[in-house]
């Protein structure tokens, strides 16, 4: 990946199928994209080439902003396999996207104790070195113009 890349948990590569490649291809590039229906509007987490909503065959791939909130949030302090023992604590999160979704992430890159249901958190990508990107979520700058 980019120059820009920086490692914050362990980035296990995924094995991508017909329905998900695009999606996986998207994050290698910095960028989430989703299976968005055009019957009904739904936007299924994970995604899918049929709305599990209407049934709809005809669903387009849309970019994401890559913000969104915290709805949900575990700290984990202990009980994990060696690769992850070094990262403790961390934060296993679900943050759902201002488009809707919700997806279970982490949230890095700062204190686990200041995280808190409602936070608006960015999207980050950590790169498998496999052509894909594990999507992990900071704390949005409140003062950044980007
Ligand atoms: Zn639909």
């Amino acid at each position: 990946m980019s120059d820009s890349y920086t490692s914050y948990l362990p980035a296990k590569a995924p094995e991508p199928n017909v329905e998900t490649q695009p999606f996986w291809d998207a994050t290698a590039q910095g960028r989430i994209d989703l299976a968005v229906c055009d019957d009904c509007g739904f936007i299924p987490w994970y995604p899918r080439l049929m709305c599990p909503d209407c049934q709809s065959t005809s669903m387009t791939w849309t970019t994401m902003a890559g913000t969104g909130t915290v709805y949900s949030y575990s700290v984990t302090r202990a009980g994990v396999g060696r690769a992850w023992k070094e990262h403790l604590p961390f934060v296993l999160a679900y943050v759902q996207l201002d488009e809707g979704p919700i997806m279970m992430t982490n949230v890095v890159a700062c204190d686990p104790d200041e995280v808190e249901v409602g936070m608006a958190v960015t999207a980050v990508f950590d790169d498998t070195g496999e052509g894909t990107a594990i999507i992990r979520f900071t704390p949005t700058q409140r003062d950044s113009n980007e």
